[in-house]
């Protein structure tokens, strides 16, 4: 069995965007991505300090506009508009979730495409679905990027099953493995008989949020298994989706929880962000 490192993928891969936007600063072009967190949301606010983090780390200017809770809808567009028309910024982040009274999918539908850096809005979803160049959500391509890395990503005549179906993770993974030629099912709360599904994987993605729901008994032997959940325990560990003890015994390529799918989905944003910037040039 193999682990595959996202950790040192995504190390890896903020170090060639460091590179890269040293050249842009070279040149005069700077790289910008603002990101807008509305409420108190202790979790929201450790991403986005991990994602300012990791800005500073490669070089882009990282602009953090933080609202009180109850921010109008309508002064969250309007905030939403100056960032679309404003130079300095390449790609625009609105942490979710966002309170109850604000409509996510008006909001999501209005950051102008181009620096959709989480690849949420439709066209960008279209795009990807279609197959052609657009902002892929972050979690999603991350997982692709670690195919790729361990040469996963040939899926001609592989079986795929994607277990989670929302918007920004079990959907968007599903098209983009469709994409990489694998025969995908797609399994959510309602599928029958989750099993008979998950056996089938050569390819194994769960993204549900809830521990051991995938056990060594319903996987494939040799299966490559991405595990996107994460759930904390009681006594503060972090753990994914599968029960990774068991499972990784069957498994040939496994990711972690922490350090797989995690800090990939980081390196990601940074990575949509230089691409946002390059395109302006
Ligand atoms: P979500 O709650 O929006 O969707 C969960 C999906 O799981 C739904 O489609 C639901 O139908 C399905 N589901 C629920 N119970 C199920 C069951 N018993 N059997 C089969 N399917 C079931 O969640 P999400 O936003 O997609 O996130 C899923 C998990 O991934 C969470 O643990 C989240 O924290 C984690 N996550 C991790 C990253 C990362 O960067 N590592 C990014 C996003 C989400």
């Amino acid at each position: 069995m193999v682990l595959l490192d996202g950790k040192s993928l995504a190390n890896e891969i903020k170090d060639r965007l460091k590179n890269k936007v040293d050249d842009l600063n070279n040149r005069d072009i700077t790289v910008g991505l603002a990101v807008v967190l509305v409420g108190e949301d202790p979790a929201s606010h450790l991403y986005v300090s991990m994602k300012k983090r990791a800005c500073d780390y490669v070089g882009i200017d990282s602009y953090s506009l933080q609202f009180d809770e109850n921010i109008s809808e309508d002064k969250l567009i309007e905030e939403i508009e100056k960032l679309n028309s404003d130079s300095r910024i390449d790609g625009i982040l609105v942490q979710l979730p966002l309170p109850k009274h604000i409509n996510t999918d008006k909001i999501l539908s209005l950051i102008d495409p181009a620096k959709d850096v989480d690849g949420f809005h439709p066209e960008n979803v279209g795009k990807i679905v279609t197959g052609l160049d657009g902002f892929a959500p972050c979690t999603p391509l991350g997982m692709v990027r670690l195919l790729e890395k361990y040469n996963l990503d040939d899926l001609r005549g592989k079986n795929a099953v994607v277990v989670g179906a929302s918007n920004i993770v079990g959907k968007p993974i599903a098209a983009l493995l469709l994409n990489l030629n694998a025969t995908v099912d797609i399994c959510h709360i309602y599928t029958d008989n989750l099993k008979e599904h998950t056996l089938k994987a050569d390819i194994l993605v769960v993204a549900v949020g809830k521990e051991n729901l995938i056990t060594a008994d319903m996987v494939k032997d040799g299966a490559v298994i991405l595990d996107v959940g994460i759930n904390k325990r009681e006594d503060g560990k972090i753990v994914g989706d599968v029960d990774f003890d068991e499972v990784s015994k069957k498994a040939s390529y496994i990711t972690p929880v922490p350090g797989g799918v995690g800090p990939m989905t980081i390196a990601m944003l940074l990575e949509n962000t230089v691409k946002s910037a390059k395109q302006k040039v």
